[in-house]
């Protein structure tokens, strides 16, 4: 199962669609594999509620360097130093990541890309009277300018066509957060089973954080080291929640 099944990509002008369970192949053969045996699991708490599950993302791509060398002056951070940047005055909860340039091999020097977020995408947004699910990529860019006061500043840009933006429909991609039961998600390696084992964010590690590479990573290793003589022990999971140290800090998030 992956949580990005059935994700969907808008352009420029157009919004992305929402897919659902129907075009979903690999929700469907978890399905139809948990029928067999209880021992398979149970996918419905994990797939059944999209409205709940969906993410809905975006990837902006310029052949300039005026938005990335905003943020570095308005933020103090030069790029792949900042982390999330979230406008908490935002309708959708947006939130952005400035990641260090060039992100990708054969990236050209002049073009800069980010990615963004937002957690609410039924909402409309503080300056687009839509939600972000119904927005196209030159709409959610417009949003965001909106926030960091830059419209003005961005528009020649634009107009030059020199920015690019996809808008992304993610349905399942919380899917591995909702709430669920013991026995909801199968083990690495289920009883009995000489020959096979789940993988990835949906098979039980205890005690790990799921969403993480490190869990899909884990589980693949419990999997292999497990069917396998190989003399080789899965990596031990860090006993955070015994840590004092980070129940206190814990303490303090919560209480913000
Ligand atoms: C937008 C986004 C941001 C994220 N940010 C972070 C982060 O900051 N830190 C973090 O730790 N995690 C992050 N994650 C989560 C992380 O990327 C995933 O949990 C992880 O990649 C899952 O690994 P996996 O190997 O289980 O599955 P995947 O990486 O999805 O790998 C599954 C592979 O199987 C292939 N496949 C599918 N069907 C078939 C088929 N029928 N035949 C053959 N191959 C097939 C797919 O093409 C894919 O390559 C993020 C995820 C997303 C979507």
């Amino acid at each position: 199962m992956l949580i990005t099944e059935s994700t969907d990509n808008g352009t420029w002008d157009t919004p992305a669609k929402l897919k659902g369970l129907e075009e979903s192949g690999s929700w469907k053969l978890w399905k139809n594999i948990a029928k067999k045996d209880k021992a398979f699991g149970n996918p419905n708490p994990f797939c059944d509620n999209i409205d709940l599950q969906k993410w809905y993302s975006f990837t902006a791509t310029m052949k300039d360097s005026t938005f990335l060398d905003y943020m570095e002056n308005f933020s103090g951070n030069v790029d792949g130093t900042g982390g999330l940047v979230t406008l908490t005055d935002s309708n959708w909860l947006m939130s952005f990541v400035i990641a260090r340039q060039p992100h990708f091999p054969n990236q050209p020097d002049d073009v800069k890309i980010f990615w963004g977020y937002g957690l609410y995408p039924d909402r409309k947004g503080n300056y687009i009277g839509k939600t972000m699910a119904e927005c196209t990529g030159a709409e959610i860019l417009e949003e965001l300018y909106y926030h960091l006061k830059i419209q003005d500043r961005m528009k020649p840009i634009t107009e030059a066509g020199k920015v690019n933006c996809i808008p992304v429909a993610m349905p399942f991609i919380d899917s591995l957060f909702m709430p669920r039961e013991i026995g909801d998600r199968p083990d690495v390696i289920p009883k009995g089973a000489t020959n096979f084992a789940f993988l990835g964010q949906f098979a039980e590690a205890s005690k790990d954080c799921v969403f993480t590479v490190e869990y899909s990573v884990r589980t693949a290793q419990m999997a292999v080291y497990g069917l396998f003589d190989t003399g080789k022990k899965v990596h031990p999971m860090y006993d955070s929640a015994h840590n004092p140290k980070y129940l206190l800090g814990a303490l303090i998030a919560i209480n913000r």
